[in-house]
């Protein structure tokens, strides 16, 4: 059975009832080079362990599960359980979890799979995100620590760009920065909207995140620095002394010898900072913090 032939969608519709859902962002993907790409660019090896978010029929599933030593994937919908269970019924290497992907404890998978001796090696995180969420799932999986290797992931081509642009670029934003703290972010592919059904109103893009051992900058506080970026570009056209003023509590005098000691120019906006100036900014700040603490 070629689970991306639409086809063979139609038919699985109409034998289970089954509507697709546009608030699940149920987009599911009927070209085989596309499902051969994120696999491929995925990279897993034959002792890894796949994290499937929302399989939908199962195409990326059956893909992963002929190259990985478990899938485990994780669908919200109910309905597809049951269908699941039978377009997946020739692989025992697949595990379907019938829950939230935002509510899943991954790090513990991750332990009770390993534990029983399903894996040994890397844990790949792949998906064709659903588009109403795509941003809080790869926050939560890169803030929370989830110990995976790689996130190779399809999302809207909008999303991707601002993911994945630099500083001067007008799409580059905090997710850019954030993102490119935690990981380093290639394009597998780009994607046009007529190969989904049903079909979505925007192109989309495949990333791979290479999740860093070691991160890009030295932090005082992550937690200051996340707080930087956000004010930086929460005023994104304001001046770096304008955007900057009373982040953590720290006053615009205290911002202006702050940008003046690292070098950067008090009147630039955040959107032309690197991540290294942005840590600079933060971890003086966080230094100041600390200094206001313990004369209070
Ligand atoms: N992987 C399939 C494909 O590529 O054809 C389906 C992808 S479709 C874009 C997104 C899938 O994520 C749907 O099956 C949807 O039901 C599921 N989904 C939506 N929200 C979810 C959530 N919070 N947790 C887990 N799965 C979710």
């Amino acid at each position: 059975m070629e689970l991306y032939s639409p086809v063979t969608i139609r038919d699985i519709r109409q034998r289970y009832d089954f509507q697709l859902s546009k608030s699940l962002g149920q987009n599911f993907i009927t070209d085989r080079n596309i499902i051969d790409k994120i696999i491929e660019g995925a990279g897993i090896g034959s002792g890894d362990l796949v994290i499937e978010i929302g399989p939908g029929i199962g195409v990326l599933t059956a893909a992963a599960a002929e190259k990985a030593a478990k899938v485990v994937a994780i669908e919200i919908d109910s309905k597809l359980i049951p269908i699941l269970g039978e377009t997946l019924c020739g692989y025992e290497n697949i595990e379907v979890i019938h829950a939230d992907v935002l509510k899943t404890d991954l790090n513990g998978i991750i332990r009770s799979q390993r534990e029983a001796g399903n894996f040994a090696g890397a844990v790949r995180i792949i998906g064709n995100l659903p588009y109403y969420i795509t941003t809080p799932i790869i926050m939560q999986i890169l803030e929370n620590g989830v110990k995976a290797g790689s996130l190779t992931v399809m999302m809207q081509k909008e999303v991707a760009d601002r993911i994945k642009a630099g500083p001067g670029s007008k799409t580059y934003g905090a997710i850019s920065v954030a993102a490119q703290y935690y990981c380093e972010i290639r394009q597998v592919t780009t994607v046009p909207k007529e190969v989904f059904v049903p079909q979505p109103k925007v192109d989309s893009a495949v990333l791979h995140f290479e999740i860093r051992e070691e991160k890009p900058v030295e932090l005082a506080s992550e937690k200051v620095f996340f707080a930087c970026i956000k004010a930086g570009f929460g005023k994104r056209r304001k001046t770096l002394l304008n955007s900057l003023d009373g982040v953590c509590g720290i006053g615009r005098k205290e911002i202006k010898d702050i940008l003046g000691e690292a070098g950067i120019d008090a009147s630039r906006r955040a959107e032309t900072l690197g991540i290294d100036e942005f840590a600079a900014i933060a971890n003086a700040v966080a230094e100041r913090t600390v200094r206001q603490e313990t004369t209070e």
